[in-house]
């Protein structure tokens, strides 16, 4: 997020200007304005205003202190080819006689400091304390002649997540000079009335406190920056979630509006779906579910919860085989053309009487093929359409559109429902699957109004997984049983972290070495390669190779995490598994165990790990509950992971912390919906500012997409 409305400068900005330089730097790092700065909020706080007497600085040797004295004298020293300075600085101790500590520097600082602080001066300093012989010193401290803000001596100073070749000190000005002259251009655009219910203060005091505490104490709050015990951050977090749940109400209403001119269709369960094993309870009670909401007169907006291999796919094929019996068509969109590909085979594999009618629609075919498909899409003699987004994409247009349902993809959003909606003549269905075991009122949160169906059961006569820890030495071990495995006829995948883009390429030569090194091990068994950076094609070659048993082992990236299924597969080797999250781990692990057999998964580490990896790693090999290990690693990693985004951290929200402040978001939301229901133009006065906002911003759904 680079702004939200409360930052928002009117026009006639005037106030002082910072220097060009120091501007195209705060440009560059992402602040388009000024007032953005006031966003970037502290991590923690510094309590620099009580300076510690002689007595205390001797209890903090090798902690950071904060002192003052006074400036006695200076000693220039010389030796071992190196000058340095030190002073002598008079403390104040608990004792009559005067009590001394030094002050180090070298180089080149030391003719300026010499000038600028001469003996008498009364200074400010902070630094590491350390006992060198028998005296107190810091090396080069950071000082300030006079108790004020310009160095933060005397005052709580706040601490700033770094910002990209500016130091901290400078940004600490900078915000403040901010702060100072341009905090007046922030307006509120929360009504007063939601203000005053929620008991919210106003934009610029909040943002005045969270960044120069005056009236509250950070450093005697355990969490200082938490919305249930700081109304200042309380406000800047409840007006993120304000701000998303407007955006969302607004898309609902767009939609409504949309489908008043159309017809929802009525679905009737008209045939038997027999496919070659029995469904458990749960997938039986997920399609009663649907059934039900087959019959009403509002789209079904449904989402399908099951841990990995707990046979959400067959519920999917039942409801779009149903839709086809009413004669309307469906749609299953997956993230990747490998899934997409994979559920149009064993659709086909399951349901050979339909694969006339059955279409795969992906990004790599190739144009004229692509075209053909459309046109079936379009004229309706596609009953069954599988893809990847580009389903979405305007090209296509369906003639009678009834289901859609949406794999492992909880990021679908109400905006794409609309995009859906506007495709067709009728208004779709929407079944959303998705093997994260989100909270439920986080998920009405980012869907909106929806039903939650869970698939707790898994289907009979599965083999058990075991989860085992290997150091990179016992990987001999590995191999062997690798082998003994492949000559029973199973299959194995062999998988390596991609730890970052700007690794994508280092980690593909090292994967695709890693592919030689296997193939020549395990040879004359065939070995196939799977990584982002291959193309669609020959992603799927080798996908569907594997699927079909044409290659043996897959090593790959994680391409392969979500929703792949390869019965066969026994045997599941992840390499250098630290550095993976715990429910990537156990996705990547829901890869095998698919079949009858019993099925192994090896998690490889470095001959030395740390204490608090092997802990987290046991996590994940003492249990098989998905939820268990999502809340795990919410406690380890913070809800980044959680929530499916990779690199955690990343979450749609600056401020806002989707389980810490939860409460802060339930209000927000019911604040949003108040609002729209007394008001759903936002015609009133009060509340004309948020609808300019609403229709000048794409915040809201820009978070919907990432979020
Ligand atoms: P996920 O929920 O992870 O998407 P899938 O739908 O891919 O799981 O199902 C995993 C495997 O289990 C598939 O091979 C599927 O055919 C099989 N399966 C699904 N339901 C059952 C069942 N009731 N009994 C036996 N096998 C099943
Ligand atoms: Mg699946």
């Amino acid at each position: 997020m680079k702004e939200t409305a409360s930052t928002r400068a009117s026009s006639k900005t005037s106030a002082k200007k910072l220097p060009s330089k120091l501007q195209k730097q705060l440009e560059e790092a992402g602040f388009k304005k000024l007032t953005e700065l006031l966003l970037h909020l502290p991590r923690r706080y510094e309590d620099r205003r009580n300076p510690l007497v002689f007595e205390e600085l001797e209890e903090k040797v090798s902690q950071p202190v904060l002192a003052q004295g006074v400036v006695e004298r200076y000693i220039p020293r010389f030796g071992g080819g190196r000058r340095w300075l030190e002073a002598v600085i008079r403390v104040p101790s608990r004792l009559p006689t005067p009590a001394y500590i030094y002050l180090v520097w070298f180089h080149k600082f030391i003719q300026a400091i010499q000038k600028g602080y001469p003996p008498g001066t009364e200074i400010f300093f902070t630094g590491k304390m350390q006992r060198f012989q028998s005296r107190l010193q810091i090396v080069h401290p950071e000082m300030s002649k006079e108790s004020g803000q310009k160095l933060g001596f005397g005052e709580i100073i706040p601490i700033y997540p770094q910002v990209e070749g500016i130091t901290p000190k400078k940004l600490r000005e900078t915000i403040r000079f901010v702060l100072d002259n341009h905090l007046s251009e922030t307006i509120d655009p929360v009504p007063e009335e939601i203000s005053k219910k929620f008991s919210l203060v106003h934009v610029s005091e909040a943002l005045s406190e969270l960044h120069h505490p005056t009236k509250w104490n950070p450093t005697t709050i355990l969490d200082p920056l938490s919305a249930t015990v700081n109304p200042y951050f309380k406000k800047l977090v409840f007006d993120e979630f304000f701000y998303f749940s407007l955006g969302l109400e607004k898309l609902r209403k767009d939609l409504g509006r949309e489908l008043r001119h159309k017809k929802v269709a009525r679905l009737e369960w008209k045939t038997e779906v027999k496919f070659p094993f029995e469904l458990t309870g749960d997938q039986v009670s997920s399609l009663e579910a649907v059934k039900e909401d087959f019959k009403k007169d509002i789209p079904m907006h449904r989402l399908i919860q099951g841990d990995v291999g707990s046979g959400k796919t067959a519920v999917a094929f039942s409801a779009l085989i149903q839709c086809a019996a009413n004669g309307h068509q469906g749609a299953m969109l997956a993230p990747t053309q490998i899934l997409a590909t994979q559920h149009f085979e064993n659709f086909c594999k399951f349901f050979p009487e339909f694969q006339h009618q059955a279409v795969l629609l992906t990004g790599a075919l190739k144009e004229s093929l692509k075209k053909e498909k459309r046109a079936d899409v379009k004229s309706g003699s596609a009953q069954f359409v599988f893809g990847t987004q580009a389903l979405l994409s305007r090209l296509t247009q369906f003639d009678s559109l009834a289901l859609v349902v949406v794999d492992e993809q909880h990021r679908f959003g109400v905006e794409q429902r609309r995009e859906l909606a506007s495709k067709s003549k009728i208004v779709p269905h929407l079944l959303v699957m998705t093997a994260t075991p989100i909270p439920r009122s986080l998920a009405l949160t980012l869907y909106g109004d929806l039903d939650v169906s869970v698939i707790r059961e898994k289907p009979k006569g599965r083999g058990e997984i075991k989860t085992y820890l290997l150091r990179k030495k016992q990987k001999e071990k590995l191999a062997e049983r690798l082998l003994s495995l492949l000559s029973g006829g199973h299959q194995a995948y062999i998988v390596y972290p991609l730890v970052e883009d700007s690794e994508l390429l280092e980690n593909v030569e090292s994967v695709t070495e890693s592919f030689k090194e296997w193939t020549s091990l395990l040879s004359p068994h065939s070995v196939g390669l799977l990584h982002g950076k291959m193309k669609a094609a020959e992603k799927d070659l080798a996908m569907n190779a594997f699927r079909r048993g044409e290659i043996k082992v897959l090593v790959s990236t994680t391409v392969i995490e979500v929703g792949v299924d390869v019965p066969n597969a026994t045997l599941m080797i992840i390499e250098n598994a630290e550095r993976f999250g715990l429910s990537q781990l156990h996705q990547l692990r829901g890869r095998v165990g698919r079949g009858a057999a019993e099925s192994v998964c090896a998690l490889v580490v470095p001959d030395e790990i740390t204490p608090e990896i092997e802990q987290r790693l046991n996590v994940v090999i003492g249990t098989n509950d998905g939820f268990k290990i999502a809340e795990a690693d919410l406690v380890l990693r913070g809800p980044g992971d959680f929530l499916g985004v990779r690199q955690s951290g990343s979450s749609a929200f600056k401020t806002a912390h989707l389980i810490r402040d939860l409460k802060t978001l339930e209000q927000a939301k019911q604040a949003a919906k108040e609002l729209f229901a007394r008001d759903p133009e936002l015609k009133a006065p009060q509340n004309s500012y948020l609808a300019f906002l609403l229709e000048a911003t794409s915040i809201p759904t820009e978070r919907l997409r990432s979020g």
